[in-house]
């Protein structure tokens, strides 16, 4: 019998072909397997009907641990017996179906670290030390197929133990795109913030000793830069902190081990295995009770974000000092794409790091570390990207045309749909900025030729003046597509939908700002949605309260807590007392009363962030946003040990959920409660409210599933209050499992109305 089997799916880069040769002479079958330019695999099969089945079998059982397959075409085949014996063939130019899968890179195996550590072993201490198994992927691939001649590995050849494993069918390294050993491949080596050479043996352990004595490192990693320092010291981190203007945001650190994560952290099980899996992602830990770390490394917040070493380098960077994490943070200039090339490295780091450690190995593709949390079971990406990018979601439907979504302004990522898959880039940044305004096109045209997409519509957001919708104009005006453009939490909602496969949601979408459809600022809104025109309709919001000074009352969330009150309890001179808290003190706080007085041409907000800013404010949690979220993520932090001690009862009027009153209550009783209990008291409220609302609908409109989405659901309270309430009606409630809540989210969301709806 001879049949043709075509499996697409994660099926280069990952071992996939030397699996299959071995289980093609297990079964005793005779033809081929290739892979095809599309990055699916071909196999021709000549031998028995039963070996067949039996092949099919252990394909389906026993795929190789980072290989997914999602379809298994077998078609039968005419005609006489060819092959003598079991072949892997080159790779073929041919085209195939488009939907080519690009693996994401992989943090060292296990084996791979063993041989790292073995003096025995010929790659003993190479710090680029990778197999089939393991190693980078989307960072390297320039090209499909997936083969070392289209990746930046060509310019290493191999040595002829390399090149004798690279052949050898039964090696753990055949095929292995990355192989590369101490005499052929990378070399690493330390220079200066000049770029200037130092002489060293062992620029790696050298790199860690400098770290552990307080210097400031750029690193070269997969997919781009990292800035490390030590985690016990102040001094570093305050430098860092000082050239980088960065004073309050969280830096990400990597720890030595999992247990030397413990001593500082709590770490649940599930925490532990997403930490050690091959993704290895920044998670974001609970600080432990002898927690004693520099606090300047997560000011103000409960938790800290911890990864573990995913290369070779990084293991060696601790083999000879003591520190039990290092600081990593993503080597990006403010508001720009991370650094990726040597002698931009050089030239935008060297103000701001004492030594480089850099290796010769060109970086085709950035790509940042990904950052999830958990909330107890369910896992919430904060950003999807490092491991997880460019593998594609797999929806629950196919999509009646192809289509990409260029997300929103912050946090940006792109989406290209094509059939029932959507390929989300790697995080891309805040779009504002003319290089990640670049780099998103680049990612964009990339994700579009990997996969051979035929776009034909481009899907952004509703917003007239941002830099992503004026991008979509001029590629629609270029290539013809057509424009479609999504209101922000309708992309939300629609994101979540596109996950779970549902064609109807009430979505609870919550954030700090998106364009609504009336052109006012929104960021609390209940919406019912659906696939198909209109899409959506807007049920229930917040109440709109008013941004006194626009983008200052985001910045600083005294001017919102001042907005909120005024009218309802006397704040003059409480403001008075917070002068110090305004930049420009009295005179400012003057103005602010004057302008809430008049109260005319003031922007309105019906944003949940806003809401959870002004709380902390009044509770004195913060009173500068200096980084995105920073006064509702604090707030978060403040309540994580407190109760519900107000029991406020949600005030809905008309559909409006009230929050000037809650906010009353906050503030009046803010020397009676702790600040955590008073924190909890807002959430609950919030949750609640939000919660009772979409009950409210779902049941008058016979929808049975709720949604949470935006930005605000990466809280935690609000999260499981809501699901408690909502599960206890006889509903489900739904959060993202695989793309982030937040606008990193949008760009499915976008691309999935985009690529569904009746144009
Ligand atoms: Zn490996
Ligand atoms: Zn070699
Ligand atoms: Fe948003």
């Amino acid at each position: 019998m001879r049949v043709r089997v075509r499996v697409t799916g994660i099926v280069q880069g990952v071992g996939f072909r030397p699996f299959i040769y071995r289980i093609a002479l297990k079964n005793f079958l005779r033809g081929y397997v290739r892979n095809m330019g599309d990055a699916g695999v071909e196999i021709l099969l000549e031998g028995g009907e039963d070996n067949i089945k039996s092949f099919l079998g252990d394909l389906r059982d026993h795929k190789p641990p980072l290989a997914r397959i999602y379809d298994v075409l077998v078609s039968p085949l005419g005609g006489e017996d060819q092959f003598e014996s079991f072949k892997i063939l080159e790779s073929s130019e041919e085209e195939g179906f488009s939907g080519s899968v690009i693996p994401p890179d992989v943090a060292i195996c296990d084996e791979c670290l063993k041989e790292l550590r073995d003096p025995e072993d010929p790659r003993y201490e190479y710090f680029f030390i990778t197999c089939t198994d393991c190693g980078p992927r989307y960072t390297i691939i320039e090209g499909l197929p997936y083969d070392r001649e289209n990746t930046s590995m060509r310019d290493f050849p191999m040595c002829s133990l390399c090149e004798g494993e690279y052949r050898d069918p039964s090696n753990r390294r055949f095929h292995a795109q990355t192989v590369a050993c101490p005499r052929c491949g990378p070399k690493a080596y330390l220079t200066n913030n000049k770029g200037e050479l130092m002489e060293s043996r062992d620029p790696i352990r050298e790199a860690g000793v400098l770290l552990s004595e307080g210097y400031i490192v750029a690193v070269k990693g997969y997919g781009g830069f990292h800035i490390a320092t030590a985690t016990t010291l102040d001094e570093p981190i305050m430098r860092l902190r000082w050239v980088k203007h960065r004073r309050q945001k969280p830096f990400a650190i990597m720890a030595r081990s999992l247990e030397s994560a413990r001593t500082f952290a709590e770490v649940s099980p599930r925490e532990a295995m997403l930490l050690t899996s091959h993704t290895r992602p920044i998670v974001l830990l609970n600080k432990g009770e002898s927690y004693y770390l520099s606090e300047h490394i997560a000011p103000g917040l409960h938790n800290v974000g911890v990864m573990l070493p995913y290369t070779g380098l990084h293991y060696m960077l601790f083999d000879r000092i003591e520190e039990p994490a290092l600081v990593m943070t993503s080597a990006n200039p403010p508001d720009e794409p991370i650094i990726k090339d040597d002698d931009e490295a050089v030239r935008r780091l060297g103000g701001t790091v004492d030594y480089l450690l850099l290796h010769n190995r060109r970086i085709v593709r950035r790509c940042d570390d990904s950052v999830v949390r958990l909330h107890g079971e369910h896992q919430v990406f904060l950003r999807r990207s490092r491991g997880y990018a460019p593998e594609p979601i797999k929806l629950r439907e196919r999509a009646d045309r192809c289509s990409v979504g260029l997300g929103g302004e912050l946090n940006n990522t792109s989406c290209v749909l094509l059939g029932e898959r959507a390929f989300i880039s790697q995080h891309i940044g805040d779009a504002e900025h003319l290089e990640t305004m670049s780099f998103l096109e680049e990612a964009m045209k990339e994700l579009i030729s990997l996969t051979k997409a035929r776009v034909q519509a481009v899907a952004c957001d509703l917003h007239p003046r941002f830099t992503t919708t004026r991008l979509a104009e001029a590629l629609a005006e270029e290539y013809g597509w057509r424009v479609v453009r999504v209101q922000h939490h309708q992309a939300h909602i629609a994101a979540l939908m596109a996950e779970y496969g549902l064609r109807e949601v009430i979505g609870i979408s919550c954030d700090g700002y998106g364009y609504g459809v009336d052109g006012e600022a929104w960021g609390g809104e209940i919406l019912l949605c659906s696939w198909g025109e209109p899409g959506f309709e807007r049920l229930a919001h917040l109440q709109r309260q008013p941004l006194i000074g626009g983008d200052l009352a985001t910045r600083y969330p005294l001017r919102m807590a001042a907005g909120m009150l005024y009218g309802k309890a006397d704040i003059d001179e409480w403001l008075l007392q917070h002068r110090g808290q305004f930049p420009h003190g009295e005179r400012e706080v003057e103005v602010l009363l004057h302008q809430l007085k008049r109260g005319r041409n003031v922007t309105m907000t019906t944003s949940c962030g806003r809401v959870l800013d002004a709380v902390a404010a009044v509770l004195g949690i913060c009173y500068e946003r200096t980084y995105e979220g920073e006064p509702a993520i604090k707030l978060e932090s403040s309540a994580i040990k407190g109760e519900d001690i107000l029991k406020l009862k949600p005030i809905i009027k008309d559909d409006v959920l009230d929050t000037s009153q809650m906010l009353l209550e906050i503030y009046e009783n803010r020397d009676k409660y702790s600040k955590a209990d008073l924190a909890y008291s807002a959430h609950a409220y919030i949750a609640k409210g939000l919660a009772t609302i979409a009950i409210e609908k779902a049941s008058e409109r016979d929808v049975k599933f709720i949604g949470f989405s935006g930005g605000v659901a990466c809280n935690q309270i609000l999260t499981s209050i809501m699901r408690r309430i909502i599960e206890a009606s006889g509903l489900s409630f739904i959060v993202h499992e695989m793309v982030p809540p937040g606008d990193g989210g949008l760009s499915l969301g976008q691309a999935v109305v985009a690529g569904f709806s009746q144009l």
